[in-house]
């Protein structure tokens, strides 16, 4: 990459709870969803250059759109387009696609994140958080949440966020079968989309606490998404047989999690699912933790 390129992490996703609770005349569906985001993700490297390029490496690269619908892209065209041309000169963007594509976790998003993040320093553009939202929400809606990174509630559709303060880092395993599951048509399977709201999160946050409030909340989209590929349901009970405080699938699926109590646990975890599983994509991963909030799980 070029002399003087810097980085920025693009998270994955985890929506511990998902509730579908009604959907816009538009389309759209409306959402509660308890989300936080992850330290293992995608890399997106971005450096001054001559003219604009764009390169994909990583495990998950081959299945990346390299062409204009790659988020990385619209992200940079439309930073570019609210800015002006003349602030905005030619820059070359490596992404390393780590997180499995159409999974779930959120990775075009949160790539896309990364990138108008990366590209307001890079470009030294005068932008606040909610005019860079406002650009993130043009290109979808998981960006905005994508882009605060920090544990919170997304309602709407899922754009309007309250931060969760207090909130510790969580020891996770992310586990994704290999089956690759649209939203589109996990949205288009659901039998109801009128199920209730969230329900209020408790008073102080912890492992045991959070499972508990975990045991009386969903995935709306989960009984979809596994009538479609059963392998999700292998992702559960192998997370479940490793020890798992408590398993579910994150957004449409396939990627599955598993809270673990802290993060040597999900480690040891991570490693006896992937000797039985080597083709998955297993990863044992940390949570960001709110603002000021304890960094240890
Ligand atoms: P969503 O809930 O937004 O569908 P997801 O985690 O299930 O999120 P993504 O990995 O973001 O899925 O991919 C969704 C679609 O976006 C894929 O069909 C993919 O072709 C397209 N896409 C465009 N840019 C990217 C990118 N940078 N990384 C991954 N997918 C991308």
């Amino acid at each position: 990459m070029n002399i003087g390129s810097r980085s920025w992490h693009a998270h994955a996703k985890i929506n511990l709870a998902l509730h579908v609770t009604g959907r816009r005349p538009d389309g759209y569906h409306l959402i509660e969803s308890l989300a936080v985001f992850t330290r293992f993700g995608d890399r997106v490297e971005i450096a001054l250059a001559d003219n604009d390029d764009f390169v994909v490496s990583g495990r998950y690269a081959p299945e990346v759109p390299l062409g204009a619908s790659n988020l990385v892209l619209r992200a940079r065209d439309a930073l570019r387009q609210a800015v002006g041309q003349e602030r905005t000169p030619p820059v070359a963007i490596r992404l390393e696609k780590n997180l499995p594509v159409a999974s779930g976790v959120g990775g075009g998003s949160s790539d896309a994140a990364a990138v108008l993040r990366g590209l307001a320093e890079i470009w030294t553009l005068d932008i606040d958080g909610t005019a860079l939202a406002r650009i993130g929400l043009s290109l979808g809606a998981d960006v905005p949440m994508c882009l605060a990174a920090k544990p919170l509630v997304a309602r709407g559709i899922g754009d309007e966020l309250s931060m969760v303060p207090d909130f510790s880092a969580l020891g996770l395993v992310l586990v994704n079968p290999g089956t690759p599951v649209s939203t589109a048509e996990v949205f288009a399977a659901l039998s109801r989309r009128d199920n209730e709201a969230l329900p209020p999160l408790p008073r102080s946050i912890d492992f045991h606490s959070l499972r508990n409030w975990l045991e009386i909340t969903r995935n709306d989209l989960e009984p979809a998404a596994l009538a479609m590929q059963p392998a999700i349901g292998r992702a559960l009970s192998w997370l479940n047989k490793a020890g798992s405080g408590f398993s579910r699938m994150s957004g449409s699926g396939a990627t599955c999690f598993g809270l673990f109590e802290t993060g040597n646990v999900a480690k040891r975890a991570a490693a006896e699912i992937r000797g039985r599983q080597p083709d998955w994509f297993v990863a044992a991963t940390r949570s960001i933790a709110s603002e000021g909030a304890d960094g240890q799980s």
